[in-house]
């Protein structure tokens, strides 16, 4: 359910703790995923009864979905993984930070009051 975005503004990599759940078998957002605008879409991952964070998805300029897992400090998920993942600013609507970089495609955003804002 996740692949790979990291940070731009800090150079951490969300994804070094995540590969374990990288999986190629899903091409398309879940029809749960929720649409921020911009081409984004995305999709809340439980843990624990916890949200561990989302998988951004996006389209690559050749228009194939590609996607991406942040994590959320402080989620039980997160716990684990200490200073990797992004700060929850504000749930609903949700707010990140930092920006979200994709080291697939190279998109690049934020996600600021559910809203997909473009870098
Ligand atoms: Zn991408």
């Amino acid at each position: 359910m996740t692949a790979t975005v990291s940070t731009a503004d800090t150079g951490r990599n969300a994804m070094s703790k995540s590969e374990a759940l990288t999986s190629d078998t899903v091409s398309a957002p879940p029809a749960h995923a929720v649409d921020i605008g911009g081409g984004h879409m995305i999709e809340f991952v439980e843990y624990k009864g916890d949200t561990a964070g989302i998988t951004d998805w996006h389209r690559k300029p050749d228009g194939a979905w590609c996607r991406g897992w942040v994590s959320f400090n402080g989620s039980e998920w997160g716990k684990n993984f200490p200073g990797n993942g992004w700060d929850v600013a504000q749930r609903e609507p949700l707010t990140l930070t930092p920006s979200l970089l994709c080291r697939v495609c190279g998109d690049h955003g934020f996600i600021t009051n559910g809203r997909w804002v473009k870098a």
